[in-house]
């Protein structure tokens, strides 16, 4: 996935304090093809890329995660900021009948979208709403909508063969009118491609009905083509926002991201299967997850940099430097381990640690240990902490009283102590929690 690689590029930057540009600019060749494999359309990629670029260079490097980890969240921030953070609503508040037009390509979803939407309206919002296909191209599109209508327990306009879409759109607005429905719903024929008729077409019904929402339907398996979709029709109508379908299937997300980029338009729904309730409110940081294919990394950069006091790291960094580790570092990183969710959920976190893991949660009562060996290190005395190399078999029975443990446990720690120690003296900068954590895995 994206965050390996960057991990990769960026490990031997490790101990730095800011993002340098060079740093940057070799991790945003990673990012430029992971976004290229997730179907983000070229040129949108690139103007992220660069955007991403100047938000990144001169930022402070957390000290407990790795800078490629860093860059992975400051992609990701940016990703979910231009998908959209906030969950985008219809605007429908005028007076009745509002009008919902839905465009897109054929196949994309529209008619089954357009069903959807009705059922939403009706069942959460009480709306009264009526539904037209304007689709004369596709044999039996209207029976189609009429069909769905029946379904979903919505109205629908009675068809009249023969009829063009300006006269059905005219029809529809005024049985919509008299009949006093809130909501029309316009459902219109696709495009295969650039059809500049069926484009007409579609612009003279927007310019009769005049809709308070014209939405465009895309696939979202719509690969590099989605960017000339986008541009296309929002360059004919005055689009309000998008509806992503197929987000069930394994879109990697990319014609999202290229669609808001083009149109400027919010994404408003996602369609998350075939059936009429399948309809969800898009939500962008599941979507920029699916691009970086980053699982967990970004909640564990989260959690290290609200936990982590700076200070605690100043220090640390400075003796890592030395070569030193003695109880009060061991006890510091403990204390750490546990603000984060304790060993088990740590190890969770970190890619290729769910074995550890494993052996975190086999342990009874695993958490606990954290606790007595804070509770160990608690019982020793101020010289027996910073050499521990003075805790003879007496001071042990001594400590383990004290702390209410076991020789046992605390020769354990002893030992713990030692393999740190000697690893700390080894890897000498590479501080904080991850070179516990490669010990323990
Ligand atoms: P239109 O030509 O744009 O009107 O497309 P339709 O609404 O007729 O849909 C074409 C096909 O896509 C139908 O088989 C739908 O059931 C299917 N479809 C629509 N939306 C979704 C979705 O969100 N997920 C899945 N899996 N299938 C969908
Ligand atoms: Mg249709």
């Amino acid at each position: 996935s994206l965050s390996d690689r960057l991990g990769g590029v960026f490990d031997r930057l490790r101990g730095r304090g800011a993002l340098t540009e060079a740093d940057v600019r070799t991790a945003m060749r990673e990012v430029r093809v992971a976004l290229l494999e997730a179907d983000v359309a070229l040129p949108v990629a690139r103007k992220f890329v660069d955007d991403v670029t100047e938000k990144a260079v001169g930022q402070n490097v957390l000290r407990s995660v790795t800078p490629g980890q860093q860059v992975v969240k400051i992609v990701n921030d940016a990703l979910v900021e231009m998908l959209g953070a906030d969950e985008a609503e219809l605007e429908l508040n005028v007076a009745p009948p509002a009008i919902v037009m839905v465009v897109g390509l054929q196949g994309s979803g529209k008619t089954t979208t357009t069903a959807k939407i009705a059922r939403r309206l009706k069942g959460r919002d009480g709306k009264k709403v009526m539904m037209a296909s304007l689709d004369v191209n596709r044999p039996a599109a209207q029976e189609q909508l009429a069909t769905l209508g029946g379904q979903v327990e919505v109205a629908t306009l009675p068809i009249i063969a023969g009829q063009q879409p300006v006269d059905i759109a005219r029809r529809a607005l005024s049985a919509a009118k008299l009949q006093g429905f809130d909501v029309l719903m316009l459902d219109t024929a696709g495009r295969l491609h650039v059809d500049q008729a069926l484009m007409d077409e579609m612009k003279a019904v927007a310019d009769i009905a005049r809709p308070q929402e014209i939405l465009l339907v895309v696939d979202s398996l719509t690969g590099q083509d989605a960017v000339n979709v986008a541009q296309n029709f929002s360059d004919q109508v005055p689009l309000t926002g998008v509806v992503l379908t197929r987000m069930d299937g394994d879109a990697r997300g990319g014609a999202a991201l290229s669609m808001r980029a083009v149109t400027g338009k919010p994404i408003k729904f996602a369609g998350t299967g075939e059936k009429l309730d399948a309809l969800e409110a898009f939500h962008p940081s599941r979507v920029a997850g699916r691009i970086l294919g980053m699982g967990d990394v970004v909640s564990l950069v989260e959690r290290a940099a609200e936990s982590i006091q700076q200070e605690d790291a100043e220090r640390m960094a400075t003796r890592l430097a030395k070569g030193q580790f003695d109880m009060n570092d061991l006890r510091g990183q403990l204390a750490q381990m546990k603000r984060m969710g304790g060993l088990g959920a740590l190890a969770g976190m970190m890619p290729g640690m769910k074995k550890a893991q494993a052996a975190m949660n086999a342990v009874p009562g695993s958490d606990k240990v954290l606790v007595h060996m804070d509770a160990i290190i608690g019982s020793m005395t101020v010289k027996e902490r910073s050499k521990p190399d003075l805790i003879n078999a007496k001071r042990k029975i001594r400590i383990a009283k004290g702390s209410g443990t076991t020789v046992q446990e605390v020769n354990r720690l002893l030992k713990m102590h030692q393999e740190m120690s000697t690893a700390m003296k080894k890897i000498k900068k590479m501080g904080g929690i991850k070179g516990m954590l490669s010990m323990l895995g």
